[in-house]
C-alpha cells in the first residue's frame, strides 16, 4: 500500500514493480491522474523529457526533407472505413463524438486514433504529376485510443503524444529506404538519449500494423522480464493509395498509384527509459535528458554561511552550460535534499561546505552509482563532462547486458516454454505464420513476437522451434507489454 505522505519510494523495484512504478511518478513529480480513467497530466518535469525527444527528432525529420503540418482532430467516419484492413485494426479502440450540444450530427466523427485516413485524404487532392512527389509530412499531436486493458502512464494510456510522418513517392524503393531511415532515428533517440538498447527488426506477419505490407520496429527488453515496443515505421506499399485513389501521372505519361510509408514515435518512450533505469530511491534520468544537469547543495556552517553560498554561486556560474540548480532551501536538512533530488533523478550532486572551500574542492556525487568523489575547483568543469558522459554510458551498458544475459536462443516449444516461464527473451528459428503465433500464445499465456532482427536474417537450421515446420528466419518472442 501507498504511504501518501511519506517522501521516498517504499516499496522495491525488484518487489512490486507496478506499485514502485506508481509512487516513482508521482513522488518524482512527473505525473498525476485525471478524472478520466487512462488520461494523465504530463507534469513539467516530465514534459521536459518529452520536449527533449522531440527537440531531436524534429530535427532529424525536418533534416531528411520532412515538413511539419497539422491535419484536424476529428475524422468522418466515411474516411476511417475507407481501407478496411486499417480499420479492423483500430475499431474497438475508437472513441466517437455522436452529438454536439443537443443535435445528433448526421455522421459519427472519430478522435485522431491514427491520421492515415485523414491526411491521405487530402494526398489524392494534392497528387496529380511526378512533380508532386514525394510528398512528406509530419505532425505532432495526441491520438486516442480507447484501450481497455488496465492502464499504464505512459507505456498504455488512452491519450498519448507523438509524431507521425506520412510520405507518399514515385517508388517502392524510395518508400522503403525512407521507412529505414526514420526507424534508425528512433533507434538513436532510444539508444543515445534514453540509453535505452533496442533491437530493429521487422514485425510479423500477425504483429505488423493493419494496412502496412510489413512494418518495421524497434524493440526492447525490460528489467522486469518483459518485451516492449518502443517505436514503429510502416511501409504501406500502395493499400492506402488504392483505396483513396493517389494517383499520379509519371514520367512515361502512365497514370499509377504512389507507394506510401508512415512511422511513429510516442511519449511512451519516457516511461520505458524510467522502468530501464530507475532505481528504489527514485528517478535515474540519463544525462543527455535531463534538464537540470546538476544540483548544488551548500552544506552550511552559520558563521561561513555567506561565504559557502557565494561559492556556490561561482560553481554555478562556472557550471551554467549544465543549468545547475543551487538547493539554498533554509528549512531543510542537507540529508533531506540529497533524498529529495535523489527521487527526482538530478544526474550530479555537488556539495560544497566549508572543508571543501579550505581545500578548493568540492564534492561530486553520480546519481546512478552513488558514488562520492572529490574535485579541485579548476579542474571542475571538464570533470563534470566527463562523469557525465561516463553516466550516460554506464546506463547503457547496464541495460545492454541485462538484455544479453537475459536472451535464451530455443530450438524446440520445451526450451521455449522453460525460458518464458523465467521471464526470458527468447530466440529461435520460425515460421512467421498466423497459426503458429496464435498457438505459441495460447500455449505461453501470452506470449508474443517482438520482431525479426534486421541483422540476422540468414539461418542455418530450417526447422521453426515451435511448429517444426519449415522456416527461414531469427525471430524474439516474450511476454510483452
Ligand atoms: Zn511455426
Amino acid at each position: 500500500m501507498q504511504k501518501k505522505d511519506e517522501k521516498g519510494i517504499t516499496v522495491k523495484k525488484d518487489d512490486d514493480l507496478s506499485e514502485w512504478y506508481t509512487q516513482l511518478l508521482q513522488k518524482a513529480d512527473l505525473i498525476d491522474y485525471s478524472d478520466v480513467s487512462g488520461c494523465y497530466i504530463l507534469k513539467p518535469r516530465s514534459y521536459a523529457i518529452w520536449e527533449k525527444l522531440q527537440a531531436f527528432l524534429d530535427k532529424k525529420i525536418k533534416d531528411s526533407g520532412a515538413k511539419n503540418s497539422y491535419f484536424p482532430l476529428f475524422i468522418p467516419e466515411h474516411l476511417l472505413v475507407k481501407e478496411s484492413k486499417h480499420f479492423a485494426g483500430f475499431t474497438p479502440e475508437v472513441a466517437w463524438v455522436t452529438e454536439t450540444g443537443s443535435s445528433k450530427l448526421s455522421e459519427r466523427l472519430a478522435i485522431r486514433p491514427t491520421s492515415e485516413t485523414i491526411m491521405y485524404n487530402s494526398y489524392s487532392k494534392w497528387i496529380r504529376s511526378h512533380k508532386d512527389l514525394p510528398l512528406r509530412l509530419n505532425q505532432w499531436c495526441n491520438v486516442v485510443r480507447w484501450e481497455f486493458k488496465h492502464s499504464i502512464p505512459f507505456l498504455r494510456s488512452r491519450e498519448f503524444l507523438w509524431q507521425e510522418g506520412h510520405s507518399a513517392f514515385a517508388t517502392k524503393q524510395e518508400a522503403e529506404k525512407e521507412c529505414l531511415e526514420m526507424l534508425n532515428y528512433y533507434a538513436q533517440a532510444y539508444e543515445d538519449l534514453c540509453a535505452v538498447p533496442v533491437i530493429k527488426g521487422r514485425k510479423s506477419k500477425r504483429e505488423k500494423f493493419a494496412g502496412a505490407e510489413y512494418t518495421l520496429s524497434i524493440e526492447t527488453f525490460l528489467p522486469n522480464g518483459k518485451g516492449i515496443q518502443c517505436a514503429t515505421s510502416h511501409y504501406l506499399g500502395q493499400n492506402f493509395s488504392e483505396a483513396f485513389n493517389i494517383r499520379f501521372i509519371d514520367k512515361d505519361d502512365k497514370t499509377k498509384l504512389v507507394h506510401q510509408n508512415s512511422w511513429g514515435f510516442t511519449t511512451r518512450s519516457i516511461g520505458i527509459m524510467l522502468m530501464m533505469h530507475s532505481d528504489d530511491k527514485g528517478l535515474i534520468i540519463p544525462p543527455n535528458l535531463a534538464e537540470n544537469k546538476i544540483v548544488i547543495v551548500p552544506i552550511i556552517i552559520e558563521q561561513e554561511k555567506e561565504k559557502i553560498l557565494k561559492a556556490c554561486s561561482d560553481v554555478a556560474k562556472n557550471l551554467k552550460e549544465f543549468n545547475p540548480i543551487i538547493d539554498s532551501r533554509e528549512d531543510h536538512t542537507p540529508g533531506f535534499k540529497f533524498n529529495d533530488w535523489e527521487l527526482k533523478g538530478v544526474p550530479i550532486r555537488i556539495e560544497i561546505g566549508p572543508k571543501d572551500i579550505a581545500k578548493d574542492s568540492v564534492v561530486v556525487v553520480t546519481r546512478h552509482d552513488g558514488k562520492k568523489n572529490f574535485i579541485k575547483m579548476k579542474s571542475l568543469k571538464e570533470e563534470i563532462k566527463i562523469y557525465l558522459e561516463k553516466m550516460q554510458q554506464d546506463l547503457f551498458d547496464k541495460a545492454k547486458k541485462n538484455i544479453k544475459n537475459n536472451t535464451v536462443i530455443v530450438n524446440n516449444w520445451k526450451e521455449a516454454e522453460k525460458a518464458l516461464k523465467e521471464k526470458k527473451l527468447i530466440k529461435g528459428i520460425w515460421c512467421d505464420t498466423m497459426n503458429c503465433e496464435e498457438d505459441i500464445k495460447n500455449k505461453s499465456e501470452g506470449a508474443k513476437s517482438l520482431n525479426i532482427p534486421l541483422d540476422e536474417l540468414e539461418v542455418k537450421s530450417k526447422k521453426c522451434f515451435n511448429c517444426g515446420k519449415e522456416a527461414s528466419i531469427i525471430c524474439y518472442f516474450g511476454k510483452s507489454y
